[in-house]
């Protein structure tokens, strides 16, 4: 099970983001405090993006952050006023590689997945089937999240409301692949679209910062939980949850 996180405020140093708290991205690799699912590692890869304005870069490595000191040499030279970054415990079955590792970024957006589809790949067959031909002939890897980012993608491009589309993609998995976890981290730099459907996330705001996280990076008082099967639209002035309707219910 991976740990993502999410932030935007005032421009930091990108590897800030993974390094910083006493249960920091980093440390959640090796000591997560709050998983459930399978798996209790997350150090097949991680990733950070960061962007604002003119888009989103990444870097990505198929190993743990304290594995790579260039990582640490390159991400705390960029600043950024939006960061996205995740530590990657891959699922059982899915690629160990750079390219399957999230953050997932395109057309202003940066995109996690922190859980499974089960049933993959059969259950997302009907999710795929609306996906054009050119985007799966060049997705980044198979992993079930890279295909719930090209499906959401290819969404997002008829502009449609990424508010509603988060809702029915969860809802869609859930209720064709029982018992998938679908917590999705979703931003285009200026607001953080989070879903929490069978895994913890949490979320802090504080003088113009917000970060958004699978589960707080310190001992800080201000965190807030996101109850399991809603949806949290945030940005650092306002924060709003909205339950997910849907016939299934998260895993516990
Ligand atoms: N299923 C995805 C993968 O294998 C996400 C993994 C996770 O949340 N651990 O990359």
């Amino acid at each position: 099970m991976c740990r993502h996180l999410a932030r935007i405020g005032g421009p930091i140093a990108a590897g800030d983001v993974t390094a910083r708290g006493a249960h920091s991205l980093a440390r959640q690799a090796h000591a997560p405090r709050f998983m459930r699912g399978t798996g209790t590692l997350n150090v097949d890869g991680y990733g950070v993006a960061w962007g604002g304005g003119d888009g989103w870069r990444s870097y990505r490595r198929a190993m743990p952050p304290w594995a790579d000191p260039s990582g640490e040499t390159v991400l705390g030279a960029i600043t950024a006023p939006a960061v996205m970054a995740v530590v990657r415990g891959a699922t059982t079955g899915m690629p160990l590689s750079e390219s399957a590792c999230a953050p997932f970024i395109s057309d202003g957006w940066a995109f996690s997945h922190n859980g499974y589809a089960t049933g993959w790949p059969g259950s997302l067959e009907p999710l795929a089937a609306e996906i054009p031909l050119a985007d799966l002939m060049t997705l980044e890897a198979s992993v079930d999240s890279a295909v719930l980012w090209a499906w959401l993608r290819h969404r997002l491009r008829s502009d449609e409301d990424p508010a509603a589309l988060l809702p029915e993609l969860v809802a869609r998995v859930a209720e064709a692949a029982p018992g998938s976890r679908m917590n999705l981290l979703l931003s285009d730099g200026t607001h953080i679209l989070a879903t929490a459907w069978g895994h913890s996330l949490a979320w802090w705001r504080d003088g113009g910062e917000i970060v958004v996280a699978s589960e707080p990076t310190d001992d800080a008082p201000g965190w807030q939980w996101l109850p399991d099967g809603h949806l949290l639209i945030a940005r650092p002035d306002r924060v709003e949850t909205i339950a997910i309707p849907s016939t299934a219910s998260p895993p516990p």
